[in-house]
């Protein structure tokens, strides 16, 4: 059973792995102010968290990820407005990220994982709330992948330095095409830069599998909004990143599934 398997996996992680389960939540918040604020350019640290709809300042035990929302059943404390799922929700994201790495893997690298599974968690999560995925988030992680493979995988940095060349040439490429057929955007700029980060750390050889993984599962998404109701039209599109954000991730945990 995966279940059991997962939990006795989790039983003996040991205290790095229950860093990163303790962690997690905490990470989660934040990513959550990052998703909020970095799009908007209000500043991210130094700046105190106040109750969106009345202002208030919020204080340490107003700000305990997952605990304050169960205990305020949701609302602001001060004015009783409802926060919605956002926070939780980002939260949980967070949590499941270091579950999965710790069933997936141990030892130091869980927090390469994890540290790249919130990553991209952001970035997905920004592009889906404001159809955007910023420089300050793709590029940095195009860096990241690069810095991780020559301080733990040396012999493979030649190929993840060609994998972020070939992922952000070869979604430009594409989006060129695009538009000379269609007249219109399809993909964005940043769709490119996501794709070079992802090249950085699956390597050039796993990237037509992010490719297909993504717009397999992208796929899959519209036909069951479609089931749900909602419609989408030739004109109007689910954004990409996540659904690269996503793939990349589960290539990076797993490997590649046909070398
Ligand atoms: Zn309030």
């Amino acid at each position: 059973m995966i279940g059991t398997e997962l939990l006795d996996r989790v039983a003996d992680v040991g205290a790095a792995g229950w860093a990163v389960l303790v962690a997690a939540p905490l990470v989660g918040s934040f990513i959550g102010v990052v998703v909020r604020r970095l799009p908007e350019g209000r500043p991210i640290i130094c700046a105190r968290s106040r109750c969106e709809y009345c202002g208030a300042a919020l204080r340490m035990g107003d700000l305990v990820p997952l605990f304050s929302w169960l205990a305020a059943r949701g609302r602001c404390r001060y004015c009783g407005h409802p926060l919605g799922w956002f926070y939780p929700g980002i939260e949980l994201s967070a949590f499941a990220i270091a579950l999965i790495a710790l069933a997936a893997d141990d030892g130091k690298r869980v927090w390469l994982d994890c540290f790249f599974g919130w990553w991209l968690l952001a970035l997905g999560w920004i592009d889906i709330r404001r159809w955007l995925l910023p420089d300050a988030l793709t590029l940095p992680l195009i860096v990241a992948g690069l810095a991780a493979a020559a301080a733990f995988d040396p012999e493979r940095l030649t190929d993840r330095a060609l994998g972020a060349a070939l992922g952000y040439l070869s979604l430009r490429t594409v989006a060129l095409a695009y538009r000379v057929l269609r007249g219109r955007e399809g993909l964005g700029h940043g769709d490119a830069k996501l794709l070079a980060a992802s090249g950085a750390w699956v390597g050039s050889m796993a990237l037509p599998q992010v490719v297909l993984g993504a717009a397999v599962s992208a796929l899959l998404a519209a036909a069951c909004l479609r089931l749900a109701g909602v419609r989408l039209g030739a004109r109007s599109a689910l954004p990409f990143g996540p659904f690269l954000a996503l793939a990349t991730w589960l290539i990076w945990l797993l490997g590649p599934l046909f070398a």
